[in-house]
């Protein structure tokens, strides 16, 4: 018999679910890609045939072995990952942020950040049912350590983000105000390194000293986004319990047999770091050169500038061809703000030359 009404999303999809808007991504064929914060520059051949070498000799019909130990002594050897602390993978440092965030999400439990944020601290929160917490920056983006405390002593979070370079604004928190977050914290601290290869900086080797701190990195901006492998590195006593969230077979057999080709020749990611660190400077200065727009200080691989109409320069630039990213709305911080990753000296010629003429009108 055909029922007269067929489920619908309305009467079983949650509401808080229904009132999200999804994580967009723009169309970008054809574009020069400036919104992702990619690496721009490919594999060589060689690695490449490398790559296809692995991948020929990866055995599909099996699960992959979720313990994984031949990548993660690969990744401690060429991360510089401190003896004593366990890794944990994820598909993407992104599964990582939704998994310790459903570890620590009790009933009533807070996450907590200083915004503007990585997008995916609140969501994560919302979909795990916990209470994202935002504690704005300084104008200057700095860490307000001291509005950090406050908040952190009155809604005690299960678990605090602190992105160290921060996405969107592109700057390293000064570090005695981080130290100072963790030392407060009621919970676990995630020191998300996501850029820590375009800062030179980390807090990996500070892990002995804290035992409540879980360092999170991810290979997407080294060059490997397309693969999604993210690692945190803690006390096993945290990894231990974090893990039990992880799927089963959460990184696949390709993805560990193409991670392992490339981390065997990890410097060829390591110099693509450093020749975008480069030009960040140089769009930097470039930048900064135009009047009416304000460059912030980057130790990312990416440049937040505002400008007089940020929708304005955001269509000029889609018009030609450049795909960058509006912030403009997202947070009062970010009021007429875009994001620009650095790409390679053409794209960046080409950003350029855009902007100059949108700017001209
Ligand atoms: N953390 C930060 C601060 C980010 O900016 C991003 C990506 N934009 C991620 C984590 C997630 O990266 P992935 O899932 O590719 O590892």
């Amino acid at each position: 018999m055909k029922r007269s009404e067929s489920p619908s999303p309305q009467s079983v999809i949650r509401e808080d679910i229904r009132a999200l808007a999804a994580y967009t991504v723009h169309p970008a064929q054809g574009m020069v890609k400036l919104d992702a914060m990619e690496n721009p520059y490919g594999l060589p051949g060689w690695l490449r045939e490398e790559l296809a070498r692995a991948v020929a000799g990866a055995q599909i019909n099996r699960y992959p072995d979720p313990e994984a130990p031949a990548l993660k002594a690969l990744l401690r050897r060429t991360m510089d990952l401190p003896q004593g602390f366990d890794i944990l993978l994820g598909n993407g440092s992104d599964e990582i942020i939704a998994m310790v965030i459903s570890a620590v999400a009790r009933p009533g439990a807070v996450v907590m950040a200083p915004t503007p944020a990585f997008a995916m601290y609140r969501m994560s929160a919302i979909l795990a049912k916990a209470e994202f917490v935002g504690v704005p920056l300084a104008p200057d983006f700095s860490l307000d350590a001291q509005s950090m405390l406050a908040a952190m002593q009155e809604r005690r979070p299960g678990v605090v983000f602190v992105a160290y370079p921060n996405n969107p604004t592109g700057n390293l928190f000064d570090e005695a105000a981080v130290c100072r977050v963790i030392e407060a914290a009621p919970g676990l601290v995630v020191l998300d390194e996501a850029y820590h290869v375009f800062a030179g900086r980390s807090f990996m080797s500070r892990l002995r000293e804290y035992p409540n701190l879980l360092v999170l990195r991810t290979l997407s901006k080294l060059g490997l986004a397309g693969l999604r492998l993210g690692y945190a590195v803690a006390q096993s006593d945290w990894i231990r319990e974090i893990d039990k969230v992880r799927g089963p077979y959460n990184v696949g057999v390709l993805t560990q047999a193409v991670a392992q080709a490339i981390l065997e020749h990890a410097q060829v990611l390591q110099e693509q770091a450093a020749a975008i660190r480069v030009e960040r400077e140089r769009l930097f200065a470039e930048l900064r050169r135009l009047p009416g727009v304000e460059v912030f200080p980057s130790e990312a691989n990416f440049l937040l500038l505002r400008v007089p109409d940020a929708e304005a320069a955001f269509q000029g630039l889609l018009a030609r061809g450049v795909l960058v990213r509006n912030l403009h709305g997202s947070h009062p911080l970010l009021d007429q703000c875009l994001r620009f990753t650095v790409g390679t000296p053409s794209e960046n010629a080409l950003l350029l030359a855009a902007f100059c003429e949108v700017r001209a009108g």
